[in-house]
């Protein structure tokens, strides 16, 4: 199998039909990359740009490519580690984001549930076993890193979310007639509130086969390992239905994201609420009180 520049191919692509060596590889993925945040206007001139960076493979692959862009472009980079407290796990990804950032040569900040909750969230998990670790994990680290990118004067704050993610997520929220979450995976950010820094997601059409070949074949050191609170039930069986969708038809998710990125800007414009102030913490919210806070009372 031989890429078009002659080369022994390293992938080949069923949804587009391409066969690509591995530099014709990382090529591609730097200009998709390029072309999905030139397409929504994702980065403007002098942007400084907060990366959310866990240490695994889908935010490490977009600090690599977004800092090969910023020697381009003009714009900064900063990235943002949120350290929940998970023992065993967060503590040897957190070592990878500090290593890859300093040989990159990137700023990198890190803020910790412990310090800012009062509680790690294998504390948590102790206190609290009705809710499930992710339902704490995922409001808190939302809230955390919406607040330090803003604290860091961050234009926007870029997230590692992949096609996979992006069509898992789309498809979840319809099917539990979610449509408030529904309306909110979008292509391109509306800035709801000066209190929320916009999310960004460049990786958004990049499936998530290519981030794992991409970290290979550029030795990026990835935390590979799975969260041992992971286990989210309905989110892999829909994983496993589009993977077996795509093995029959290899543009689903392709499909899938362009069906829904048409109907977004409606989505948006029907289902985007009215942004308030938390009357605790003063952040932004859609209720009276943030979720964060209500989680908080709960423990
Ligand atoms: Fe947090 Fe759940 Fe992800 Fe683990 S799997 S990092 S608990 S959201």
């Amino acid at each position: 199998m031989y890429c078009k520049c002659g080369k022994k191919a390293i992938i080949f692509r069923r949804y587009s039909g391409e066969k690509l060596c591995e530099r014709c590889f990382n090529k591609s993925m730097v200009e998709r990359v390029k072309k999905v945040i030139r397409k929504y206007s994702l980065i403007e001139k002098n942007d400084l740009i907060g990366v959310g960076v866990s240490g695994g493979k889908d935010s490490l692959v977009l600090l690599h490519i977004l800092k090969k862009l910023s020697e381009k472009y003009p714009f900064d980079l900063i990235a943002i580690t949120i350290d929940e407290g998970i023992k065993g796990y967060r503590d040897k990804s957190i070592r990878l984001v500090q290593k890859n950032c300093k040989s990159w040569g990137i700023e990198s900040k890190i803020y910790s549930f412990k310090e800012e909750f009062g509680y790690t969230l294998d504390e948590i998990v102790k206190r609290d076993r009705e809710l499930s670790p992710c339902s704490y994990c995922g409001v808190f680290r939302r809230y955390l890193l919406n607040k330090k990118a803003r604290e860091l004067g961050c234009d926007k704050l870029a997230v590692g979310h992949n096609l996979d993610d992006e069509v898992q997520t789309i498809l979840m929220n319809f099917l539990r007639g979610d449509l408030s979450r529904f309306g909110r995976t979008g292509s391109y950010y509306i800035r709801l509130n000066e209190k929320f820094v916009p999310r960004i997601k460049p990786l958004r059409e990049i499936p998530e086969k290519e981030d794992v070949i991409y970290a290979l074949v550029n030795n990026i050191d990835v935390e590979f390992s799975e969260c041992p609170y992971a286990g989210e039930a309905y989110r892999n069986n829909i994983r496993e239905f589009l993977n077996k969708m795509e093995m029959e038809q290899p543009t689903t998710k392709y499909s899938l994201l362009r069906s829904y990125d048409k109907i977004y800007p409606l989505l948006a414009k029907n289902l985007t609420k009215e942004v308030r102030y938390c009357r605790n913490c003063g952040e932004p919210t859609i209720g009276e009180i943030c979720k964060t806070c209500e989680l908080l009372e709960n423990l």
